[in-house]
């Protein structure tokens, strides 16, 4: 297409203003229009926990070679801006208490290390060279994984975590950043290239002979364009709709919830720490019976699935945690402002104490936390949504589920070549809609494994 032609983006989340960037600061299209009906980053990409990882499951390489790509494109955007939105690389510690989770903990590494994730480093003894993670910055510290299986060294290297801590993952091309700080840039690079910002909701897309035209919004107006591109987020499925295309994806509500750590029992320089095994909360006989009582609540005497987790929030001289379980993951309608449960916050206190017992005290008097949530928007095997639609001119970007912030640089680049016509990466079919009418792929998600979702 012409540069001069106008680019729709429905949407300005990370998914939206990534494509945008790419295709302005990539491709120098200049005419590029965001239309949002709400402020940029507000709805989904402002809740989430912000943090990346390399360390992705198959089958195939392909999700593992797209994430080395998203976060390789982050930190080329981390150095030009000159880190505004402050991308570490303190990594993720994948925990077990179980001896019998040791072997599970190794193959979830190799797996992902076979897969182009990057090498591991076993740690035997108290004895070790492990390199540990600088706090702050992303440009100085090891890649691969460490892998420790002494737990004196454990205790060493992570004091905050429970003795009974028998193995830890620590994945390094990992961490977090600021991801409204992230998006804020994008959108200045793309307002700078001559691209814009408008306020309003899509609601029809204008076709003729075949070929979008234009939108028109929900207060009558009509936008002449010719390439849409829908990065609508939990609403990706209506945007197709409005073009005839089905596009299947399904919502699940995750919740976040944050307390002030006001006694520190994590170490401000902790990585991202998650219980990476199943377990049973340690309730009192008391606590289980009553539990037991009500339809509501008998689930939390059952066995639990792993993924408790935490980050600490903020700089050194800060003091507050962020902290995530999701013990249900169920399709649900979108609804907004999501429901947000009062009882998250304890139940991911409790969750994640078990692996780090500092934050035992605050059971008994819960800190105020604060709590918000969104959608992850998914597809069935978890795999996200980079490609062409049926129709000349448009393009989905989406179903990020839990890792949009991390994947939406290397999913943009996708749809920004697609897009331009330019070279596509080699992984590109496999985040295209084509991919399920491939009888080999729709073969393998019958026995598709765990997407390791966090
Ligand atoms: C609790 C939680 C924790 C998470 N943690 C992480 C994490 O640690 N790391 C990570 O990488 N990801 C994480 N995620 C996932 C990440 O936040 C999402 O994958 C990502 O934000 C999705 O971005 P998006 O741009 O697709 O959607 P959104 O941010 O929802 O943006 C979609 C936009 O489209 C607009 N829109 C929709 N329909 C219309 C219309 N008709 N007209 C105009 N505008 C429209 C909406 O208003 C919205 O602004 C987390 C998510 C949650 C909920």
């Amino acid at each position: 297409m012409e540069s001069s032609e106008r680019i729709i983006i429905c949407g300005a989340g990370i998914a939206g203003l990534a494509t945008a960037y790419m295709l302005a600061k990539k491709h120098e299209y200049e005419n590029i229009l965001l239309i949002d009906e709400r402020a940029p980053m507000s709805l989904t990409s402002d809740k989430s926990t912000e943090c990346y990882r390399n360390w992705w499951p198959g089958p195939g390489d392909d999700m593992v070679k797209m994430m080395n790509r998203s976060i390789e494109l982050i930190e080329e955007i981390a150095v030009e801006s000159g880190n505004v939105f402050h991308l570490n690389r303190r990594g993720y510690l994948y925990c077990v208490t179980d001896s019998a989770n040791i072997n599970p903990l190794i193959d979830f590494a190799n797996e992902a290390s076979d897969l182009g994730a990057g090498e591991i480093r076993t740690h035997q003894s108290i004895e070790s060279d492990y390199i540990p993670a600088e706090p702050e910055g992303f440009e100085h510290i090891a890649l691969g994984a460490d892998l420790f299986l002494d737990q004196d060294l454990i205790q060493q290297v992570f004091p905050y975590l429970s003795n009974d801590t028998v193995a830890v993952l620590h994945v390094r091309n990992a961490g977090w950043l600021s991801a409204q700080q992230f998006g804020a840039y994008l959108l200045e690079q793309v307002k700078n290239s001559g691209g814009n910002f408008l306020s309003g909701k899509v609601v029809e897309i204008l076709q003729k002979d075949g070929q979008v035209v234009g939108v028109k919004l929900a207060n009558g107006e009509r936008i002449e364009g010719n390439i849409f591109i829908n990065a609508a987020g939990p609403m990706l499925k209506d945007l197709g709709d409005l073009i005839g295309v089905d596009i299947p994806v399904y919502n699940e509500l995750h919740l976040k919830a944050s307390i002030n750590d006001s006694l520190i029992a994590v170490d401000r320089d902790a990585p991202m720490v998650i219980l990476a095994e199943n377990q049973i909360l340690p309730w009192t006989d008391e606590e289980k019976e009553m539990l037991k009582e009500e339809e509501e609540t008998k689930y939390l005497t059952d066995t639990l699935p792993s993924g408790a987790h935490l980050r600490p929030e903020g700089g050194m001289e800060a003091s507050s945690l962020l902290l995530l379980w999701d013990v249900h993951d169920e399709k649900v309608e979108a609804v907004f402002p999501p429901e947000l449960d009062p009882m998250y916050p304890e139940l991911a206190l409790r969750g994640i104490s078990t692996l780090v017992p500092g934050l035992k005290k605050y059971i008994e008097k819960m800190p105020k936390p604060f709590i918000d949530g969104g959608y992850y928007t998914k597809t069935q095997e978890n795999r996200p949504l980079a490609c062409p639609l049926e129709l000349k001119g448009a393009y989905v970007i989406g179903a990020m589920a839990g890792y949009g912030i991390m994947a939406a640089a290397g999913l943009a680049e996708i749809v920004a070549a697609h897009v331009a016509e330019s070279e596509l990466p080699e992984y590109a079919p496999a985040f295209s809609l084509s991919r399920y009418q491939d009888e080999n792929y729709i073969n393998l998600l019958e026995d598709w494994g765990d997407s390791w979702q966090l």
